[in-house]
């Protein structure tokens, strides 16, 4: 079959990466074919029920966007700022600052916006194009083939294709067998998630449930095996409230508490429990068709290489979200752009191959990526902690300033002090806090494999290994263990 047109960049995916990654090559003067399966209005719409996500931002990777390509936000597109995000624990009786100062959106809007400075900027954007794989030359990616809006097979040829299809992408799975970008994700690495925007009347303060200045956090392995609810204030009296669980954490806790529940039963419950909510009664705040929806988040370090023969991956699409806070908004908006650079670099230099393509890899890991192997290790701990070692650990484990730290991806060095009260509150669950000690060694071990990412693609595979040993360590050691 023939080639409808043939553009330097097809852009796949107009959601928070593509948008953006299309914006910043059209500006430098590439042809760039913008591809989204959705309407006009409906730009980025993951799924049928919506742009499903919390919609919840650091302000510092919202500037770091303005910095790169000057887009000022505003109302509509940010709907309400948070001073933080703090996590409680299970008893409700410790809380640290998870995250600092940030916006929870209007996502539509927000979408929206970016998309028309793509178009401005003078990216071609077809809307209503299913994408279904990959136009291959040899093993090296040519363009994508698909459905046109009247369900037409067409091919679109490219020098460089942006994979920025989000988690369910078909592209990355599509790919010739390669060394380089995987293309499967493991279960276990996957929260199955979803949300509600409600409105609702305020019973009564209480910062612990709700609060208007402050994104909440509720981990709670009962609640939310392998996860964790939230509580996102909006605009009005309205939040944002869902929850996420990871498969086998859920079905280890419905076997242990003869139970039945899915994700579905979790999230009624999870809102019946909000005593702020007035006589549990609410709406759903159905604005753009997206007041409920479900979807899958991975949570895991990001696809180790971004890029392979004539193809570069961003966001979801190569498992970019925080593995223990599943903020994927950030990552997804930093790829695009630097993706965005990059593949301006590449045409320029006339050479989009594997090595052509690699400075995308170090510019990511420099910018976000060289941290999310530690909070993987992380994440895999705090699954393996019951509500009881949650509330103990949340109280004498760390300090608050070594529990943010670790968030962060920062590396504490655990306190003489936060260890000398360990041994002076005896032994109970000196076993969890032995645990924490590895899991921190860990991170460290994987941070420092992560700042020598591989300057070229020859000395990938060596690299990787290193990566899968100490990651397979970890796993060995932490296993889910909600109940
Ligand atoms: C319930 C939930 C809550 C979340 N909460 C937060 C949060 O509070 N904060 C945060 O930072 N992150 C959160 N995330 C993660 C965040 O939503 C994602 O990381 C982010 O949307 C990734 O953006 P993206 O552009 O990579 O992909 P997506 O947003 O998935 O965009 C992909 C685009 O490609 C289109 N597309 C897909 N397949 C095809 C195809 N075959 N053909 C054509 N078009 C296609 C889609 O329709 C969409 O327009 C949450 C996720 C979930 C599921």
């Amino acid at each position: 079959m023939e080639a409808k047109e043939s553009y330097d960049l097809i852009v796949a995916g107009a959601g928070m990466a593509g948008n953006l990654a299309a914006a910043v090559a059209a500006k430098k003067g590439l042809e760039v074919l913008l591809l989204d399966r959705n309407d006009s209005d409906n730009v980025g719409k993951k799924t049928n029920w919506g742009w499903t996500c919390g919609d919840a931002v650091a302000g510092s990777h919202l500037d770091y966007i303005t910095s790169k390509t000057g887009i000022n936000f505003s109302k509509p597109e940010l709907d309400v700022k948070v001073d933080g995000v703090y996590a409680l624990s299970p008893d409700l009786n410790s809380k640290f600052l998870f995250d600092g100062v940030g916006y929870v959106l209007d996502r539509p809007e927000f979408e929206r916006k970016i998309r028309d400075v793509a178009v401005k900027n003078g990216a071609h954007y077809v809307t209503q194009f299913e994408v279904e794989g990959p136009v291959l030359e040899g093993n090296k990616v040519a363009g994508v083939y698909g459905k046109d809006k009247d369900k037409n097979h067409t091919i679109y040829k490219s020098k460089l294709v942006i994979d920025a299809l989000g988690i369910s992408t078909v592209l990355r799975r599509r790919l010739p067998d390669n060394n380089f970008v995987e293309k499967n994700v493991d279960i276990d690495d996957v929260e199955t998630t979803g949300r509600y925007i409600i409105e609702f009347e305020l019973d009564h303060e209480d910062e612990r449930y709700y609060d208007p200045k402050n994104a909440l956090i509720h981990l709670n392995q009962e609640m939310a095996p392998g996860g964790y609810g939230w509580v996102f204030p909006k605009s009005g009296n309205k939040m944002n409230v869902g929850l996420g669980v990871q498969k086998r954490s859920l079905d280890i806790r419905n076997k242990a508490l003869k139970r039945n529940d899915t994700l579905q039963n979790l999230i009624d419950q999870y809102i019946a429990w909000l005593p702020v909510i007035k006589n549990k009664e609410y709406k759903i705040f159905n604005k753009d068709n997206n007041g409920k929806g479900i979807w899958s988040v991975a949570v895991r370090r990001q696809m180790e290489s971004l890029v392979y023969d004539g193809y570069m991956g961003a966001g979801d699409s190569m498992v970019m979200p925080n593995p223990i806070s599943a903020g994927g908004i950030g990552p997804a908006m930093v790829s695009g752009i630097l993706a965005g650079e990059n593949a301006v670099r590449a045409i320029e230099a006339n050479d989009t191959s594997t090595k052509g393509l690699w400075q995308y890899n170090l510019d990511f890991n420099k910018e976000y990526g060289y941290k999310t192997a530690g909070l993987e290790v992380f994440r895999i701990y705090l699954q393996s902690l019951n509500n009881d070692v949650l509330n103990y650990g949340f109280k004498n484990f760390l300090s608050v300033k070594e529990a943010n730290q670790l968030a962060l991806g920062m590396m504490p060095e655990l306190s003489l002090a936060s260890k000398f009260s360990m041994v002076l509150k005896g032994t109970k669950n000196i076993g969890a806090f032995r645990d924490l000690l590895y899991a921190v060694g860990k991170m460290k071990e994987l941070n420092a494999i992560y700042m020598k990412y591989p300057e070229k693609p020859e000395d990938f595979e060596q690299w990787k290994s290193k990566v899968s040993k100490s990651m397979h360590e970890a796993k060995e050691r932490f296993k889910p263990s909600p109940i």
